[in-house]
């Protein structure tokens, strides 16, 4: 199996402190500075995930999916879809973003 290479991944910055967010919000939670977007790898550890199994109405004709929370290497943590989750995928397994699909990251777990 090859490793899949990692995209990056669109969070926010404070413009005054440098703290990374996720988001979606306007001022940083620690300075209340302004946030920006910005660009970080999309490599990190999988925190947690789990199976939507019953997708609420605009995602119903995807069937199944799994969501996940990834602690980027960059320095916050981010929501996104786990590309294959099974017995393998334990937190503090390594992900990477492996694509965008209608704003949200899939990340594939290595
Ligand atoms: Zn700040």
């Amino acid at each position: 199996m090859t490793t899949p290479t990692s995209q990056n991944v669109a969070v926010l910055r404070c413009a005054d402190c440098g703290q990374l967010d996720a988001g979606p919000r306007d001022l940083c939670p620690k300075c209340f500075g302004r946030l920006e977007p910005t660009l970080v790898p999309g490599d990190g550890t999988l925190v947690s995930w789990t199976m939507i199994r019953r997708p609420p109405a605009a995602f119903r004709a995807e069937g199944a999916y799994a969501v996940a929370l990834v602690a980027l290497d960059a320095g916050c943590q981010i929501t996104g879809r786990l590309a294959n989750p099974d017995d393998n995928a334990t937190p503090g397994k390594r992900v990477v973003a492996t694509a965008l699909k209608d704003s949200v990251t899939i990340f594939t777990a290595l």
